[in-house]
């Protein structure tokens, strides 16, 4: 089986985490979540190890220098965000597609290192003033950081046409049939 990845990309709170989850659970026996590195604090819920690695500045910064990320990002000030080699090929490995939610910008620079073998989806909100809602209502974010991701989602809806397929998110049980229609589709192929 040749390894594919399948990358959703956004603006925060358009949708990404929700959809990815809906095919994480549906098709556990094809597809696995590249969990990325992460320095911010981990939010609500979340589990290290299960939705990110949390790790330290430093550690990151070491993990730079070793070369041990395809790619990584400073998505906001001094966060710093990256796609391990080491979950990739430990999902190959096991005979699964690897499935990503990262940034629009390294959505696009991943899809470039495997022109052969990816997928990237852009996530499109229905509107500016919805993404706001949404985000808002997810209710993680502190007054600061929601203003820092309103701030750089603009800038990200204009990215969309540089990716493969735009996935409306309105609907949500809308958009998540049709992602896994996407999925299927590019997972079957050759
Ligand atoms: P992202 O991972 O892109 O930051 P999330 O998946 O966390 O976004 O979604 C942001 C918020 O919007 C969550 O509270 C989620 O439940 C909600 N949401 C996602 N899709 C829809 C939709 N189609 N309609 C209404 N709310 C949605
Ligand atoms: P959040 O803090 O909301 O979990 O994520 C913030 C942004 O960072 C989101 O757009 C998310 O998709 C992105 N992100 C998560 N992991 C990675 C990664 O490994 N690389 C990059 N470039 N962005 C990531």
């Amino acid at each position: 089986m040749k390894g594919k990845l399948i990358i959703f990309s956004a603006p925060s709170g358009a949708g990404k985490t929700t959809i990815v989850r809906h095919l994480l659970n549906k098709y556990p026996d094809k597809i696995e979540f590249s969990i990325s590195a992460s320095t911010r604090e981990p939010r609500g819920e979340e589990v290290d190890g299960k939705d990110y690695y949390f790790i330290s500045k430093d550690e990151f910064l070491h993990k730079i220098a070793k070369q041990e990320f395809i790619e990584f990002e400073e998505v906001y000030s001094g966060t710093f965000y990256g796609t391990l080699r080491s979950e990739v090929e430990r999902i190959w490995e096991k005979g699964k597609h690897v499935i990503f939610d990262i940034d629009v910008v390294g959505g696009l620079r991943l899809r470039s290192k495997f022109p052969d073998q990816a997928l990237s989806i852009f996530v499109q909100p229905p509107s500016l003033e919805v993404l706001k809602d949404r985000l808002r209502g997810r209710g993680t974010d502190s007054e600061d950081k929601l203003k820092e991701r309103f701030a750089k989602a603009e800038h990200e809806l204009s990215f969309a046409d540089r990716f493969d397929v735009i996935l409306k998110n309105y609907d949500l049980d809308t958009a998540c049939a049709e992602a896994e229609k996407l999925l299927l589709d590019f997972i079957d192929k050759d």
